[in-house]
């Protein structure tokens, strides 16, 4: 975890710490966890639990280790109500009311390890996960393009190579060093321009001369009896639309067809109401006010966005519940966010 940080070189992630730090050394950090705090609702989002570099895949897609999640599970309980998707959904609807701070666990992805690793830890602490699925990949031997990219640079044969689509780019393994190379292609990726992922896939298979994940690969994502199981044992679930596509890029009536696709497929695997969706990718420009008319005409009650940010009481907006990140941040990090969402209402440091 990103405990011990040096001067040089830090990013904004290394100077959040560093004053993590000091607050933590300061106690600003304890007097802020022991003052009164305001009725606000936290929503944690996870994407992965484990290890970032035992994974073929993305690393990038790793919020903390199993054991980094049992001890925030175990922190969040002790000083925060934790509350349920059952719960949230009163709030919105004014059948309950919000008179102190709450914390809701989201996963979005469904991967494997959701089940493997985060779900036992929830249940040993009795805390509800809400898990969004996106329900084309459920249960499928599926390797989504992010991790398709991540495993073939992994077993790149070749140190230096070059792309030339969307843009040209060159990349040196050896002094960018895997993670970072894979991001940066990531990037390359997502950017406007690229509009033939298949085009981008060949050209990286080419260049880095490896070949994309067959059928030994790891499985990715849970599958409906393991959904099934965790339903069993308290979690809740939602929708992440049917195969992760960021909805505003759709014209309505494929972003009808993803939203009532995926409810209907949760619907008759886990037998229960679905109710909500969390947006793919989530950013504000990610779903728009067709998106929410499109929720609504679909019968769904809440969407969960993830570009930051705490709901204070009064003001919890139903189409854009908005939830935080977990990447990685250390300890200390961790409970002065908390702290200082529990006292601000809406801030996130
Ligand atoms: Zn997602």
């Amino acid at each position: 975890m990103a405990g011990a940080i040096g001067l040089s070189g830090v990013g904004m992630r290394g100077k959040r710490e560093l004053v993590s730090d000091l607050s933590a050394a300061t106690g600003l950090t304890w007097l802020l966890e022991h003052t009164p705090r305001r009725p606000v609702l936290m929503i944690l989002n996870y994407h992965r639990i484990g290890d970032p570099n035992a994974t073929e895949y993305d690393p990038g897609l790793f919020s903390c280790t199993a054991g980094e999640f049992d001890w925030q599970i175990a922190y969040l309980k002790r000083r925060y109500r934790m509350t349920t998707l059952d719960e949230v959904l009163g709030l919105l609807s004014g059948e309950g009311l919000l008179t102190e701070p709450r914390v809701l666990i989201t996963f979005d992805d469904g991967y494997i390890d959701n089940y493997q690793l985060a779900y036992p830890v929830l249940r040993r602490h009795g805390v509800q996960g809400v898990f969004f699925l996106p329900t084309g990949f459920v249960g499928t031997p599926r390797v989504p393009w992010w991790d398709e990219i991540a495993y073939m640079v992994k077993r790149s044969r070749r140190t230096r190579f070059h792309l030339d689509y969307p843009q040209p780019q060159d990349f040196d393994l050896d002094v960018g060093g895997i993670a970072t190379s894979i991001r940066n292609i990531l990037r390359l990726y997502k950017q406007p321009a690229m509009r033939d992922a298949t085009r981008f896939v060949e050209q990286l298979e080419r260049a880095c001369d490896s070949a994309r994940p067959g059928n030994d690969a790891q499985r990715c994502f849970l599958d409906w009896n393991e959904a099934r199981e965790m339903q069993q044992g308290g979690m809740a679930f939602g929708s992440h639309t049917h195969n992760h596509e960021i909805l505003s890029k759709l014209p309505v009536q494929g972003q009808l067809e993803e939203l009532r696709v995926s409810r209907e497929t949760l619907q008759k695997e886990l037998g229960r109401n679905i109710d909500t969706l969390a947006y793919p990718v989530g950013a504000r420009d990610t779903f728009s006010e067709e998106t929410v008319s499109a929720l609504r005409q679909a019968k769904y009650r809440a969407a969960f966005s993830f570009y930051g940010g705490f709901n204070a009481a009064g003001s919890i907006a139903p189409f854009d519940v908005r939830r935080c990140g977990v990447d990685q941040q250390s300890r200390k990090r961790l409970r002065l966010q908390t702290a200082i969402g529990s006292h601000a209402g809406n801030m996130w440091f």
